[in-house]
């Protein structure tokens, strides 16, 4: 959850990316979910910038899975695999599913990670300290849905050496990091350093235990959602120096594979 990378300053040996019409892009998520009959919600107070989410709801006793992308305006794959995932609509019926496909597109408009403003969104969690409109926005919003069996917030890492994770669990029982690496494997390489972003890792899994809420000052998304919604998070990072195509059909298989273990639980 601690990047300061750009596009600009160069994936390792990979090719930089081109910036991406995001508005084009949620659109698209728009017309397939709302082809579906998924519900679309505007975030209250996020009019300047326009967030929304997708809600599609499950039966009853349907377990509930949350997704957000597109938090780094310059992390393209998170809100391309959103598009695929609605496009390709293989869901589990018996899984209620939230998505939010962008929560920064002033990022993305202008091809940097943080909002138009200069801020890195993803630290701005820890409320009232963080005071962004889009992360406003986005809790006031997430503080009236129920509580999600599983959250993943999906991003891209413009230095590590391939594929890993962020897991947060209350319950080690209730890990899904098996199932997520496996389904990446195919077309993602694993980043087995043993330490990633300064932290520990251990075969692309960096599992910090302990009190969340006191990890980071200022908190990440995946800290607001455990300390209020899940005890279940995963941050899922690409590695920008992978071609876009794989990156996003790492984030879909990842997806795809937390939507199947969660709907046979
Ligand atoms: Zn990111």
């Amino acid at each position: 959850m601690a990047h300061s990378r750009h596009a600009s300053t160069g994936a390792s040996g990979g090719l930089v990316d081109q910036s991406i019409d995001i508005d084009l892009l949620v659109g698209a998520c728009v017309a397939e979910g709302e082809r579906r009959g998924w519900t679309l919600e505007k975030l209250d107070g996020s009019e300047g910038v326009g967030l929304l989410a997708l809600h599609r709801p499950g039966g009853p006793g349907a377990r509930r899975l949350y997704v957000s992308a597109g938090m780094h305006g310059d992390e393209l794959a998170p809100p391309l695999a959103i598009l695929r995932l609605l496009k390709q609509d293989a869901w589990p019926e018996n899984l209620d599913l939230t998505l939010c496909p962008c929560l920064n597109p002033t990022g993305f408009r202008r091809a940097q990670r943080e909002n138009e403003e200069g801020v890195d969104l993803n630290r701005q969690y820890h409320l009232p300290e963080g005071t962004a409109p889009e992360t406003v926005a986005h809790v006031e919003w997430l503080k009236g849905r129920e509580r999600f069996d599983a959250a993943l917030c999906l991003h891209e890492d413009w230095e590590s050496q391939g594929f890993y994770l962020y897991e947060l669990l209350r319950d080690e029982r209730d890990s899904l990091a098996t199932e997520i690496l496996e389904s990446v494997k195919g077309v993602s390489a694993i980043d087995h350093s043993d330490h990633i972003d300064g932290l520990e890792a251990r075969a692309g899994v960096i599992a910090p235990r302990g009190e969340f809420g006191t990890m980071m000052e200022e908190w990440a998304e995946a800290i607001w959602l455990m300390e209020n919604k899940t005890d279940v998070s995963y941050t899922l990072e690409t590695s920008s120096a992978d071609p876009l195509i794989l990156r996003v059909a790492a984030q879909v298989k990842a997806v795809n594979a937390v939507a199947k273990r969660l709907s046979e639980k």
